[in-house]
């Protein structure tokens, strides 16, 4: 029998929920969200950690966990020897560079001898090493926005997404440093059931991201204008067409990126396209 994956996943956060449901949307079922630290899978061989996210890139470099899904910008900030194996697309944002609003800003060099209050000292440190600027970092482990309000700092350097929150706190965002997402990240050193287990774990992933980017098209077109139209619906082989009770026409089955139906759409109803639904996929296979 192989021993189970452990998998450390955020207890409660902006990761947790997409990292719960991506694992759902696999099959994979465990119970969380009921102050539980740990859990087992009742239909794969998982065991699931719940943790603060700062704490993931350390237990999964010491191998308590064998895999584990963080920002990337705190896999980074940590320095933890870890393998990243996904991106997983969820949890987007911007380490950014922010000021009071109405400061005059002409670049970078600009911070030359002035403090900065961050949460990612390394990351800031290295940006501003490449940039060839000295200045005081002040590193402080939350509410990062309101160190200018109070003196601690001329600047700040945090997470962003929509900007509501420096927006708030009278900042402007002047200059993004690092753009993260989150992703799954592995123990380097894995032996070879637990790889067996990682690489079905990310068969379905891929499975289940590939399913989210696509969607089954159904349309009916006369029989003259199916050329034209499977051309514009290259399907993942070829389109199924198969004749409709009315003479002359027939239906067309696909499967299309998402994006690549919307910029094709008026090409394809132009061709003569009718009826068209867009179904949404739950799982796709190459
Ligand atoms: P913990 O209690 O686990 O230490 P935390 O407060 O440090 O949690 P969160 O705010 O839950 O962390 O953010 C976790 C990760 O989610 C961040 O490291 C970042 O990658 C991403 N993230 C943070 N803020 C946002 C946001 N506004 N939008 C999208 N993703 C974000
Ligand atoms: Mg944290």
């Amino acid at each position: 029998m192989t021993s189970a994956l452990r998998i450390a996943l955020q207890k409660s956060g902006r990761l947790s929920e997409d990292s719960y449901q991506l694992f759902k949307e696999c099959g994979i079922r465990f119970d969380y969200g009921t102050g539980k630290l740990r859990s087992v899978s009742s239909n794969f061989p998982a065991e699931f950690l719940f943790l603060r996210d700062d704490d993931i890139p350390g237990y999964v470099e010491d191998g308590v966990a064998d895999l584990g899904i963080v920002g990337e910008n705190v896999a980074v900030e940590t320095g933890r020897s870890v393998n990243t194996i996904h991106k997983l697309g969820f949890s987007k944002c911007r380490l950014s560079i922010a000021i009071p609003r109405g400061t005059e800003w002409s670049g970078i060099q600009d911070l030359t001898g002035k403090s900065i209050a961050t949460s990612y000292p390394t990351l800031l440190g290295n940006y501003l090493k490449g940039a060839g600027v000295n200045a005081d970092i002040h590193e402080i482990s939350g509410s990062v926005e309101i160190a200018p309000g109070i003196g601690l700092a001329e600047a700040v350097c945090d997470i962003v997404s929509s900007g509501s929150t420096l927006l708030s706190n009278g900042l402007q965002e002047v200059e993004t440093i690092f753009r993260s997402e989150a992703i799954l990240i592995a123990n380097p050193e894995l032996d070879a059931d637990k790889q067996t287990l990682v690489d079905k774990l990310l068969f379905r992933i891929k499975a289940v991201q590939a399913a989210k980017n696509n969607k089954y098209i159904v349309l009916n077109a006369p029989n003259h204008a199916i050329g034209q139209i499977t051309s514009l619906l290259p399907g993942m082989r070829s389109p199924t067409v198969t004749p409709l009770a009315t003479e002359g026409w027939s239906s067309v089955h696909s499967v299309l990126n998402e994006n690549e139906f919307w910029e094709n759409i008026e090409a394809i109803r132009a061709a003569g396209a009718e009826g068209i639904l867009v179904i949404p996929i739950e799982k796709m296979i190459y």
